[in-house]
């Protein structure tokens, strides 16, 4: 098991009320998984997304990640989840402009503490994981959206996550760099990474194994994507 929510709830005050944006969520994501998350803008995905990311905490309800009850967990022990155990892919990349690929791979090791030739080492196979052997110097003004995301990719995967979580990881990119990420999502999910993938588009949804549908806060019926 990566995590389990179970009948979760999210309230947001507006003055003195309490309006809840996610209800009664359930899900239940093991190792291996493929997993779609699709809904409408303002249907709850980035607040689900920040819950699973350990980056906020439900209102109610449980959810355990990789055996450890987020709701009783201390600020230091979710930040170490999120450096350890998730790996983060954004609609904007989030690449530091000044570094290099490789160096931009390199920090969630840094902040991990890794010796700095094992660093490299990793660094270097994550990105010829991803294809960029030959870019690994270039900075992120001198690479394409689909390579600047592929860096992303790297180093969201680098640590060995248990859960790589992306957030409209196609959203900045055009149909044929978005195909790629995919594909790529795809080579990962083959090898073992678990995914989780947060997106509006149909299209994108249907490259996981397993699609979960959200509106108005609750999360509906899932289908089978094109892979299973
Ligand atoms: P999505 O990512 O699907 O567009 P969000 O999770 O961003 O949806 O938002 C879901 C709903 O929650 C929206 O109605 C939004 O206005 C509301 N919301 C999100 N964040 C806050 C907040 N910090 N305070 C109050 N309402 C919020
Ligand atoms: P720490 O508390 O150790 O400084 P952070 O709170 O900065 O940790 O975040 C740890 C991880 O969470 C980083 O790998 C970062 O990429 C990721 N992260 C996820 N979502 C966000 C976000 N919205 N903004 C910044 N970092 C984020």
């Amino acid at each position: 098991m990566v995590f389990e929510l179970k009948n979760i709830y999210k309230d947001y005050l507006q003055g003195k009320e309490a309006v809840p944006v996610l209800k009664d969520i359930s899900l239940e994501v093991s190792e291996g998984e493929y997993v779609a998350i699709m809904g409408p803008s303002g249907s709850g995905k980035s607040t689900l997304m920040n819950i699973i990311g350990c980056l906020d905490k439900q209102t109610k309800g449980s959810f355990v990640f990789d055996g450890c009850d987020i709701m009783q967990a201390k600020d230091r022990k979710l930040s170490e989840i999120r450096n350890k155990k998730i790996g983060f892919v954004f609609q904007n990349f989030n690449l530091l402009p000044r570094q290099s690929a490789l160096e931009n791979v390199e920090l969630p090791l840094l902040y991990a503490g890794v010796g700095k030739r094992e660093r490299r080492q990793r660094a270097k196979a994550a990105l010829e994981k991803v294809g960029l052997a030959q870019r690994m110097m270039f900075k992120p003004t001198q690479l394409s959206g689909g390579q600047k995301q592929r860096v992303a990719i790297a180093r969201a995967i680098v640590n060995n996550p248990k859960l790589l979580l992306a957030d409209e990881p196609t959203g900045a990119l055009d149909t044929k760099s978005g195909d790629q990420v995919m594909e790529l999502f795809k080579e990962l999910n083959d090898d073992g990474v678990t995914i989780v993938m947060i997106t509006h588009e149909p299209d994108i949804a249907r490259c996981a194994k397993r699609i979960m549908y959200i509106r108005d806060g609750e999360l509906h019926g899932e289908k089978a994507g094109e892979q299973e």
